[in-house]
């Protein structure tokens, strides 16, 4: 037997879309996992064992993969280091065997979690949402460091070389802090930042001067007149604000 169906649900207001492949020889285990799944609007496809969803990995990526270990055709260890091949997917493996021994090695495999049959449809759906958010959190952040030039009004900040190059085509090799508070502005334009937020973790006190002095130092090479500044302005009381739209590349 191969893949049956795919099932896509109506979505409801702010609800995920990541597809989910759901990997299971049993039919009231998947319509269990399915139904639970679509309640949060998540696209699912059902496959009843191993051949047909790496049949169907060669055409599409699914945010996550729910693999029952005990497939008819192949072992499902086997088929999570197939799928692993593949594509970098969310594993989130279920079982009905106690054996230990499978799910250490299911988690060494690259596995994110697993659940015991039986289970609650709940907690597996919560363990799901975890594993995806996890994971399109540590997307945002590898996609957040692999930015490095900002632009803003002529200016642009290359973060990774430390230079800031004028609208005229001057480059200026700037300091390790003054290149991070700068970073800390284009990185959020347009909102008041305070001290803390402006501080690395290794400065010392927030009460420390020196954000002032890095300041006073960026102004005096990008502002018209450093004593009006209208790029970097201080909001008194609160901290700084980056006024310029900044485009990353
Ligand atoms: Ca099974």
């Amino acid at each position: 037997m191969s893949a049956c169906f795919t099932l896509r649900s109506a979505t409801e207001p702010g609800a995920l879309r990541q597809l989910i492949y759901v990997v299971e020889d049993d039919e009231g285990v998947a319509r269990l996992v399915m139904r639970a799944l679509e309640e949060f609007g998540h696209p699912v496809a059902w496959f009843r064992d191993g051949k047909s969803v790496l049949r169907r990995l060669q055409t599409e990526r699914p945010d996550l993969c729910v693999v029952d270990l005990g497939l008819p055709d192949i072992d499902g260890i086997e088929l999570i280091r197939q799928i692993g091949a593949v594509t970098n997917c969310g594993i989130l493996i279920l079982t009905g065997r106690s054996h230990t021994i499978d799910r250490v090695m299911g988690l060494e495999l690259g596995a994110d979690d697993y659940v015991v049959k039986p289970f609650e449809p709940r907690e597996l759906v919560a363990r799901v949402r975890s594993i995806l958010r996890r994971r399109g959190a540590a997307g945002q952040a590898s996609a957040a460091s692999q930015r490095r030039y900002a632009s803003f009004i002529g200016w642009t900040l290359d973060c990774a070389a430390n230079i800031l190059r004028a609208p005229d085509g001057t480059e200026h090799v700037i300091g390790t802090a003054e290149t991070q508070v700068l970073r800390a502005f284009v990185e959020r334009p347009h909102q008041i930042l305070t001290r803390e937020q402006l501080l690395s973790q290794r400065d010392l006190s927030p009460m420390d001067r020196s954000i002032d002095v890095r300041i006073s130092r960026i102004r005096r090479k990008i502002e018209a007149d450093p004593q009006i500044p209208k790029i970097i302005k201080t909001v008194y009381g609160a901290g700084y604000m980056f006024t310029a739209t900044v485009t990353w590349s």
